[in-house]
């Protein structure tokens, strides 16, 4: 049997953002992933490094995906340094469009929500009526009936993050394992053992970085993740020049040219085919915010699973029965990397996760359950 220190299951932008912030902590975890033919949510994502309405009802959770976004500067510019690829990182404020006044109210009672039940500490907001959009965003069509801007939102190459942090990793002598799907983890007296198709491996620690199979791996140490498919459709564009003035999170001009298009929050995951009902309403929704839009070609189209915990709130947390044994489960990956490498990972490095993550344990759901 092979032995390591740590392992983490699992080389989607989750387990690579805390392999990466782990090498930088001097531990060089083993990173067994699964195939390319898995649904990787990693692979099919928008880009947002986005705070604006995140984590209503849940406070912790405004405040944990607005302190990454001011950390993904930092988180950037190291990546750069480490894997010489430039993410293009862009945070430069975006608007929510309404196309409706009731849509507008509905985005209004949410982000005074959250500025109430975060006692004002959650990014700073305005809203915007439709003449007010327009003034500050002529290209916008006269269906718009408003906005919500954020100054702190901001977005960044998907894929090229993906690359970068594994080439990162290779850079910083992690070794990382493709095809190697962990099928069973087995608690032993010094570690846990991980076994799959033709591999077996003792591991001193590991961390759960699983996606939606965490769902399934979570218990054999312990621990619970419940958590719930959503699918999302994106369409993409032929390349243009620069012509949207900012990001919105439906809406986005990435830095290769192509305008991307997004995204649907579909139950229905029975299939991953795309559907050409839901790219009919994308598309006709973006061309009434920007009517510009009409007169570019889609030329790809794709969709993907979001990993969602019951409540949309990310899980982290640690083994109490078997110590070593780490968890991590949440949507908005690309958001919340910087948090991930730079705060989460060392706590993993030091085999304790802090007081400020307690709220996203997993225990919150026995707890509702008990009550
Ligand atoms: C349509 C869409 C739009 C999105 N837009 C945004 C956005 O704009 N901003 C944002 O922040 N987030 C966004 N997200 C969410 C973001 O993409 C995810 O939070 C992130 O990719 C999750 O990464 P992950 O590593 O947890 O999961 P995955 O990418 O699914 O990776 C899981 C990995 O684990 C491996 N694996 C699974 N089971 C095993 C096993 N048993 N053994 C070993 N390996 C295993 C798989 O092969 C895979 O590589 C979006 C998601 C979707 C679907």
């Amino acid at each position: 049997m092979q032995d390591a220190e740590l392992t983490i299951i699992g080389g989607g932008l989750v387990g690579a953002s805390i392999a990466w912030g782990l090498s930088r902590s001097g531990v060089k975890p083993l990173v067994l992933d699964g195939s390319d033919l898995d649904l990787r949510a990693s692979r099919a994502n928008f880009g947002l490094v986005w705070v604006q309405g995140k984590g209503l009802h849940a406070p912790d959770y405004a405040l944990w995906s607005d302190s990454s976004a001011k950390m993904w500067p930092a988180m950037a510019a190291a990546l750069c340094d480490d894997s010489g690829i430039d993410v293009g990182l862009v945070q430069q404020g975006a608007f929510t469009f309404a196309l409706s006044h009731e849509e507008l109210e509905a985005m209004r009672a949410d982000m005074e929500c959250i500025a109430f039940e975060t006692a004002g500490r959650a990014a700073a907001f305005e809203m915007l009526n439709g003449c007010q959009t327009r003034e500050r965003l002529p290209q916008v069509g006269p269906d718009v009936a408003g906005s919500v801007y954020s100054r702190v939102d901001g977005h960044v190459n998907a894929l090229r993050l993906f690359h970068a942090l594994h080439a990162a990793l290779t850079r910083r002598g992690v070794s990382y394992r493709p095809n190697h799907r962990v099928d069973a983890i087995e608690p032993a007296s010094d570690g846990f053992i991980l076994t799959g198709n033709g591999f077996s491996i003792l591991s001193r620690k590991i961390v759960l970085a699983a996606g939606l199979d965490n769902e399934r791996l979570a218990p054999m140490v312990g621990l619970s993740c419940p958590l719930k498919r959503s699918k999302g459709q994106i369409l993409v564009t032929e390349k243009c020049k620069p012509f949207l003035p900012c990001l919105s999170p439906t809406i986005r001009q990435t830095d290769e040219g192509g305008i991307m298009i997004g995204d649907s929050e579909e139950t229905d995951t029975t299939s991953i085919a795309s559907s050409s009902d839901i790219s009919a309403v994308l598309a006709s929704r973006a061309i009434r915010v920007f009517p510009a839009l009409a007169d570019l070609s889609v030329v790809r189209s794709w969709t993907g699973f979001r990993v969602k915990t019951a409540d949309g709130v990310p899980i982290y947390d640690h083994s109490a029965r078997h110590h070593g044994a780490f968890l991590v489960a949440c949507h908005s990956g690309v958001t919340l990397a910087a948090n991930h490498a730079l705060v989460v990972a060392p706590q993993i490095a030091a085999s304790e996760l802090s007081d400020e993550l307690s709220s996203f344990s997993a225990r919150r759901f026995h707890a509702e359950e008990i009550a």
